[in-house]
């Protein structure tokens, strides 16, 4: 377990057992011994169940542990509830779930039963994601928010309207100052009177990929004066007392607890001025966003968009010491402090599980690129552009500086990619690297590899005391040549893998942890192969084994995904294959094979058992 530093990202969820496989402490620190889950079990007696039509569970398989689910939302207010009591802070936390993190049925309506007691509520930032809400709601306490973001249209509005109208806490937040009109508009329409929030654009930023959420250009919300303006509008129409909220969201992945604080300070300043400045005095709640990150390396750094330097009581405690304290400073009562956690409360809850198919040595050219890319470094160095006027073409002492600069930068650039190519290989010449085929794609199953480099810890669920021996990448089963995984936590190029060999160790199987959150919401379809098969593992509360499985469920068939690109499967798929086949004479040939074709998952099924070819 070591070599992949589970101690650091899996603490308080992950470790290894003494059979060597991963195992899941369902109740983190509270976890009693015997109740620890060994994720080897639990594939083999997933793989061992069937449907009612007989159809058998298929990789790649996602593994939802809701034990956890409920730990990562009882830590989060324990770590409120206890920042909270220890500064004298005089109102209360009411968070919500971004259902964009994960809107599974299980996901949303799990956080919604777990968070029963605390009011917990939801967020929507589309219509689809409201009418989840609006249902999943219904089962909540009275008065647990329904935070509804994004940009809206009348009909957005007007159902948002609609869910008050049936009792919910439906708060719509205001992007734009545009979106009043709409508001004003459907609540006289429908007789409902709304409760609004605005969303402000703070200065306050993060640094790295998520940033671009705030600061001036920030897509979303609206600059203080513009909130100031909002406001002075709804007194002069006599309805200050619909506003609320201040929502704010600097970007996902906050990296630093010193942003978390300079964030709800900025924001809790506007929110005085609100009161104070503007006779806001109606309002009640002061609404951080998301940003509470996971520490996906495991190195508690902050340094990169996959670690963060802080835990759950450090986040919690920055923002109720920083509203606490400008609230004070201007005299305003305390607000409700919300938050919109999403990547903090669904990451650790599930992991993928990936079936090895093969492994084949990556081809190597060691000796002859070595030297190549040597002597043309050697080469490049000797050629480096030396003075202004060589390169200048005489246009004028700035051109000449100017184009020298761009070709100082050029062949910097040249030098930098050859200098990492050749370290690559003296890395490759020590151990050949191996491509694990694995029955995956990287599109559907951990998109945010694919589209920003997110990184997830990886890692096999078994042979875990024996030592891995090989330098492996993970290749999976898309045309696509980014469909490849070769950069893992902690820099590596590769993942240490065991060879394969299923005659004695059976199937091989590695996870990709912390991974519940966004990766389902944004998979795509890429060779069509969509979905997982999604198994939910409950802590058996004693008696028996550790665990039960409560349900599997398949993935999507390839009926269903062809579905999707607006083909009549029958119109369009069967009955012309029919008519053809049975032209040729092969109907009987081609029929239980085009059944089985579209009632399976896309993945693959029958491939031969798979081995390390040497
Ligand atoms: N709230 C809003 C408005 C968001 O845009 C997001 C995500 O980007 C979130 C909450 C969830 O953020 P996180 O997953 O970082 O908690």
């Amino acid at each position: 377990g070591q070599v992949y530093n589970i101690l650091g990202w899996g603490d308080p969820y992950f470790t290894v057992n003494s059979h060597g496989h991963l195992t899941v402490k369902p109740h983190g620190r509270d976890t009693m011994s015997g109740q620890d889950i060994d994720v080897h079990s639990v594939i083999n007696e997933a793989l061992a169940t069937t449907d009612d039509g007989d159809k058998k569970p298929q990789f790649p398989m996602i593994l939802r542990f809701p034990d956890v689910l409920k730990n990562r939302l009882d830590s989060l207010h324990a770590a409120f509830h206890g920042a909270i009591d220890s500064t004298g802070y005089t109102s209360r936390y009411q968070g919500v779930f971004p259902i964009k993190v994960n809107q599974n049925k299980a996901v949303v309506q799990d956080l919604v039963a777990f968070g029963h007691g605390y009011s917990y509520g939801l967020e929507a930032g589309s219509k689809p994601e409201l009418l989840i809400a609006m249902s999943c709601l219904t089962k909540a306490k009275p008065g647990a928010y329904l935070v509804c973001n994004g940009y809206k249209d009348a009909d957005y509005v007007a159902l948002a309207l609609s869910a008050r109208a049936m009792g919910l806490n439906a708060i719509i937040v205001l992007e734009m100052e545009e979106e009043l009109d709409i508001v004003i508009e459907q609540s006289a329409r429908l007789r409902v009177e709304p409760v609004i929030g605005v969303r402000a654009k703070l200065l306050t930023k993060i640094p790295g990929h998520f940033g671009s959420t705030a600061g001036k250009h920030g897509k979303f919300g609206m600059l203080a004066d513009k909130i100031y303006e909002v406001a002075d509008k709804l007194k002069k129409m006599g309805k200050l007392h619909w506003l609320k909220l201040l929502h704010y969201h600097v970007g996902s992945m906050i990296p630093t607890t010193d942003i978390v604080y300079n964030a709800a300070t900025e924001a809790a300043g506007i929110y005085c001025d609100l009161v104070k400045k503007h006779g806001a005095t109606g309002m009640t709640t002061l609404d951080c966003g998301g940003g509470l990150g996971v520490d996906y390396d495991g190195t508690r750094s902050g340094s990169s968009d996959m670690s963060v330097a802080y835990g759950l009581e450090q986040y919690a405690s920055s923002i109720v010491q920083a509203v606490r304290l400008t609230c004070d400073d201007n005299g305003v009562p305390h607000p409700v402090l919300c938050s919109e956690s999403g990547r903090a409360m669904a990451s650790h809850h599930s992991m993928i599980i990936l079936e090895a198919l093969s492994a084949i040595p990556e081809p190597q050219d060691n000796e002859d690129t070595h030297h190549r890319l040597l002597s043309k470094i050697q080469d490049l160095s000797s050629k480096q552009p030396r003075t202004a006027h060589s390169v200048g073409g005489g246009g004028g002492a700035v051109d000449a500086m100017h184009s020298h600069a761009v070709e100082l930068k050029k062949h910097g650039i040249e030098m930098y990619k050859l200098a990492k190519k050749l370290s690559k290989r003296v890395t490759g010449d020590a151990s050949t690297i191996y491509n694990y085929h694995m029955n995956l794609s990287v599109f559907s199953l951990v998109p945010d590899f694919w589209g920003i480099g997110q990184l997830f810890p990886m890692m096999p669920v078994s042979r875990l005391n024996e030592k891995p021996t090989i330098n492996g990448t993970l290749v999976d089963i898309t045309c696509d040549s980014d469909g490849k995984i070769e950069k893992f936590i902690r820099d590596g190029v590769t993942l240490p893998l065991h060879p394969l060999d299923t005659a004695e160790h059976g199937g091989y199987y590695v996870a990709a942890l912390l991974s519940g959150a966004y990766q389902e919401a944004l998979a795509c379809k890429h060779n069509l192969f969509s979905g997982p098969t999604l198994v939910r593992v409950e802590s058996s509360g004693g008696g028996g084994g550790a665990f039960k499985i409560v349900s599997v469920e398949l993935g999507p068939t390839a009926e269903e995904v062809i579905g999707t690109m607006r083909y009549d499967v029958k119109n369009d798929i069967s009955d012309v294959i029919e008519k053809v086949a049975t032209e040729n004479g092969v109907w009987p040939m081609v029929e239980p094979l085009m059944k089985k074709g579209l009632t399976t998952m896309p993945y693959l099924n029958d491939y031969k058992s798979p081995k390390t070819t040497f």
